[in-house]
């Protein structure tokens, strides 16, 4: 078989859209209610994508807002990018547009493997940011858009799917490896 391929992905988004609990769902296969929202955490896991191993190293980041500067860290040697908003929260979703914006400009390119994901949806009668408008967004940025809830362990693995599928398509068109 062929050998694992590392990937580094980094999850972004406002504070407490639920990026550590999409991340601690997907590498331990559970919920947990309440994890520090301040420190910055770097889980490694194994996914298996088209019978191939991945080791994918994720970058829980403490969360950002519109002001935040982004550490270098952020873009050298990353494969790709989960932005999340929590879909009961109008004001996340104004923040990964802008996330995604001084992403491309650190990038310097028009193009960088990416999954928006609109979290929270078992909050039904909380719900504020309609599934069409994630949508678009993600239409409008050429990116992969899925809603999830990690308290429900819903869309959990296929935004990780996802996003080693984005990856791959650019490494493909011979631009990273
Ligand atoms: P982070 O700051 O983006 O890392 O957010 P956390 O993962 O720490 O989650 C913030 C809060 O939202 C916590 O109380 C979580 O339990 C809760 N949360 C996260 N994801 C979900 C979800 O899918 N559904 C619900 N109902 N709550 C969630
Ligand atoms: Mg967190």
């Amino acid at each position: 078989m062929a050998p694992p391929k590392s990937r580094k992905i980094v999850i972004m988004g406002f504070r407490s859209v639920g990026k550590s609990s999409i991340t601690i769902q997907l590498v331990e296969g559970q919920f947990v209610d309440s994890y520090d929202p301040t420190i910055e955490n770097t889980f490694t896991t194994k996914v298996k994508h088209n019978s191939q191993e991945y080791v994918l190293e994720l970058v829980d980041t403490a969360g950002q807002d519109e002001y935040s500067i982004f550490p270098q860290s952020y873009s050298v040697g990353i494969h790709g990018y989960v932005l999340v908003y929590a879909v009961t929260s109008p004001k996340s979703f104004e923040v990964v547009k802008v996330i995604h914006e001084k992403l491309l400009d650190m990038s310097g390119q028009d193009y960088v493997p990416m999954v928006l994901v609109g979290n929270k949806t078992d909050l039904h009668m909380e719900r504020k940011v309609p599934t069409e408008n994630g949508k678009s967004l993600a239409d409008s940025w050429k990116a992969a858009f899925f809603e999830s809830s990690a308290k429900e362990n819903s869309s959990v693995h296929e935004i990780f799917q996802m996003v080693i599928r984005e990856i791959e398509k650019r490494d493909k068109d011979g631009n990273v490896d």
